[in-house]
């Protein structure tokens, strides 16, 4: 016997859309990703491709051919015409009755939305402000999974606080990486960011945001850094599919130097910029 309710009305449960028994919706059991297009053209797709499939062995997802995935991006893309869209998608393990293991034969579920991407110039015209948040997330941050309870929760306080992004602090105070971006710090000539384990997701834009920086000669340190190592900070910045390369002039309350986005953060932003067109 089943008996299904839907808001407020009795369902049969025959006639319950599968999205019900969604195990992404039960469990956060499903991976996900985020990328975006530049004038007409997909950034960065086989990198978002490799991490998916990464996140997908991590969770022992099997059964999607990830280069089919790549081909449904591509297609719905292409059909949707508009030259700069957010493409999100998840793959979920599949759906059935709620029950925590679950069996081999599910048949994973996919989704995804295209949609138009309202570049707002001022970002990086005048930067943002960060807050801090708790990194009180699971430890396999590496796995781009459904579950992000933690980094809505961080993202809400920042909101409340009249911040753009929350910067994670763990356990022992280090900074991790921002809610829903990568985070850098430049000192002098140099960048700081975390290093890649699985405290922190593989960040695509991470990745040639340090290519740009070799490029205009910075060096690169990954080593995570505390908040009061920042007394000494020259520039901040964060990174983050959506919005690429974001100054950031003020952590935590504090001003970052003149309070304006800074030479090299400026200088990336530039670089980034070439490998988009
Ligand atoms: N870190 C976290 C926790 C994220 O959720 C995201 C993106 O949403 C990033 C970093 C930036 O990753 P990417 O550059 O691949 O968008």
């Amino acid at each position: 016997m089943q008996i299904a309710m839907v808001q407020d009305k009795i369902v049969p449960v025959e006639q319950l859309d599968p999205a019900y028994f969604d195990r992404g919706l039960y469990f956060g059991d499903g991976v996900y990703e985020v990328l975006r297009s530049y004038n007409g053209k997909i950034f960065g797709l086989d990198e978002h491709i490799e991490r998916l499939a990464n996140s997908l062995a991590a969770i022992e997802i099997t059964g999607i051919d990830v280069k089919e995935i790549r081909g449904r991006v591509q297609e719905a893309f292409d059909t949707a015409k508009v030259p700069n869209v957010k493409i999100y998608f998840h793959v979920t393990r599949g759906s059935a009755l709620r029950s925590h293991g679950w069996d081999n034969s599910l048949k994973p579920n996919f989704f995804m939305l295209i949609s138009d991407l309202e570049e707002d110039p001022e970002l990086k015209a005048k930067g943002v402000a960060v807050s801090v948040y708790p990194d009180i997330r699971w430890k396999r941050c590496d796995i781009k999974s459904l579950n992000l309870l933690p980094n809505v929760l961080a993202q809400q306080d920042a909101t409340r606080k009249g911040c753009f992004e929350a910067i994670f602090l763990n356990d022992a105070g280090f900074i991790t990486e921002g809610s829903s971006s990568a985070f850098f710090q430049i000192f002098g000539r140099t960048v700081h960011t975390t290093p890649l384990s699985k405290s922190i997701l593989p960040s695509i834009t991470r990745k040639f945001v340090l290519k740009a920086a070799a490029n205009v000669g910075l060096e690169i340190v990954e080593k995570s850094i505390m908040p009061n190592q920042l007394k000494a900070v020259d520039e901040l910045l964060l990174g983050t599919t959506t919005k690429d390369v974001i100054p950031v002039v003020e952590f935590d309350g504090q001003t970052i130097r003149d309070g304006r986005p800074g030479k090299y953060t400026k200088q990336l932003i530039e670089e980034f910029r070439l490998f988009t067109v």
